[in-house]
């Protein structure tokens, strides 16, 4: 199911938002101000962030701004009572990626919602895998499907695989994927997640050889990114 986490101060917009979006199986998570925002989103993976802009503590703006600092790239929309132009401009230099004028049609946000999710690539399929690059990846069943054909997986592919989609945007360096995946074992050298990194590649890059969505971030580790 998508989470979404909406950090919004008004009850009952949130609310009813939350009712439909739930209704829509999306799982929602909802914070009254900033600072509890962006726990939320730090304590779980999240598909999409509905943004207010107007918030008791640190502003919308600067929600956003933490976020991608922070290398979240989750679609971002702000929803806002202003109008004005200016607000527009500086939430999506700020990285939001879309922006809904208060008061907003229920449908028109659902919408907005939908497309953005569909564009970040975060949308599931129906039978609970994740669609990650070319592939459509069951984490629950341990099975990984291109083009129709189930391609064989190592457990600790899987495992490897699983740890850089849940922290998707983010850069995760050599030595936490040995800590985390292999348990650091003392005579495994960090080339082993290289080589690793290069087999999954292989199975989920549309184009192998041309990396798109599971990235080397020179200097730093590896960061998965859903196109
Ligand atoms: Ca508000």
């Amino acid at each position: 199911m998508p989470r979404i986490v909406i950090i919004e101060d008004e009850p009952d917009l949130a609310m009813g938002l939350r009712d439909n979006l739930e209704f829509e199986h999306n799982e929602v998570a909802h914070a009254l101000d900033g600072a509890s925002g962006l726990k939320l989103v730090q304590q779980k993976p999240t598909d999409l962030v509905l943004l207010d802009i107007m918030l008791p503590d640190l502003d919308g703006f600067e929600v956003c701004r933490r976020l991608r600092a922070a290398g979240y790239t989750m679609p971002i929309i702000m929803l806002t009572a202003r109008s004005q132009e200016i607000d527009k401009v500086r939430g999506l230099e700020l990285g939001a990626d879309d922006y809904v004028t208060k008061p907003f049609s229920l449908r028109e946000l659902l919408a907005r919602i939908n497309a953005n999710m569909r564009r970040s690539g975060a949308w599931r399929e129906t039978d609970g895998a994740v669609r990650v690059g070319a592939a459509s990846v069951d984490f629950q069943r341990h099975r990984l499907v291109r083009d129709g054909q189930e391609i064989e997986c190592s457990a600790r592919e899987i495992a490897l695989l699983r740890y850089l989609v849940e922290r998707r945007g983010q850069v995760v360096s050599r030595d936490t994927l040995l800590e985390v995946v292999w348990g650091r074992p003392q005579d495994i050298a960090t080339r082993t997640v290289d080589n690793f990194i290069v087999r999954l590649r292989k199975k989920i890059e549309p184009d192998p050889s041309k990396p798109r969505i599971l990235l080397t971030v020179h200097g730093s580790g590896y960061k998965l990114v859903v196109d």
